[in-house]
């Protein structure tokens, strides 16, 4: 099973967190797999929260990686680094990145070769504005991110992609299950259709996903998990939104 549930913690965290949030994790998770589960850290706290977690299979992975494997790049941090660290995933081209560091689609596909190149499963972030939501444009933003990104990766041998409206993200409005997992559809047959060498592991939902739209979520059949980020800073939600997964999916 690849990873489904996925924990973005964006500039959040302590080592006084990570141990608390372990805390809490663990006495609410009642699951036996912990494979399927993925926390993305800041990434100066990968090795304390790998000793944390120590003896449960829960992955690892960075919410970013650079383009570029080494060199002059002052701040940066190389998919090798965190391979070497024991991670197995990253996000790659989030929204906030896409806005606050003007990641384009061209770079997000540098990032995603990067990640190939080092066995690090890419979890690949596109999603609509409300405007281009209002507009009747979702399909095709989506699509063209697809392409751009993908175009120059077209044998990645492993992806994930989260869908995550932009007007979603930490709003509390989410689109209607049903509306996501038509949406999910489209996704699966454009990569599939136009990247027939990718190997698309799973579509993931990430847009407000909380303990009590997960069961309607996690219902819809090509939503495949969830990328979560508010609700997953609290051990104990993440830990009860993973049993709804566990219920329903595992
Ligand atoms: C995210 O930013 O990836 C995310 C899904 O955030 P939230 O769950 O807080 O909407």
């Amino acid at each position: 099973m690849s990873i489904c549930l996925v924990a973005n913690w964006k500039l959040n965290g302590s080592k006084e967190f990570n141990t608390q949030w372990a805390l809490e994790f663990f006495k609410n998770f009642n699951g036996k797999n912990f494979s399927y589960l993925g926390i993305a850290p800041p990434s100066i706290y990968i090795d304390h929260i790998k000793a944390v977690i120590a003896g449960h299979e829960i992955m690892i992975g960075s919410q970013n990686i650079d383009l570029e494997q080494s060199g002059a790049r002052t701040g940066e941090i190389s998919a090798s680094m965190i391979k070497d660290l024991g991670c197995s995933f990253s996000i790659i081209g989030h929204s906030e990145r896409r806005l606050l560091f003007q990641e384009t689609n061209q770079m997000i596909g540098q990032k995603l070769i990067q990640a190939n190149n080092n066995s690090i499963i890419p979890i690949l972030c596109i999603g609509e504005s409300a405007e281009e939501n209002q507009s009747n444009n979702t399909h095709n933003v989506l699509e063209q991110q697809i392409v751009e990104a993908l175009g120059n990766a077209n044998k990645l041998s492993s992806l994930i992609i989260a869908y995550e409206p932009i007007w979603a993200i930490g709003s509390g409005k989410t689109p209607n299950p049903e509306q996501i997992n038509s949406i999910h559809e489209m996704i699966k047959d454009v990569v599939q259709s136009r990247f027939p060498k990718i190997g698309l592991e799973s579509v993931l939902y990430g847009g407000s996903v909380n303990l009590e739209n997960a069961t309607s979520l996690f219902g819809q059949k090509n939503v495949d998990g969830a990328l979560i980020g508010g609700a997953s800073l609290d051990g104990r939600e993440f830990a009860l939104i993973a049993n709804v997964f566990n219920e329903l999916r595992v």
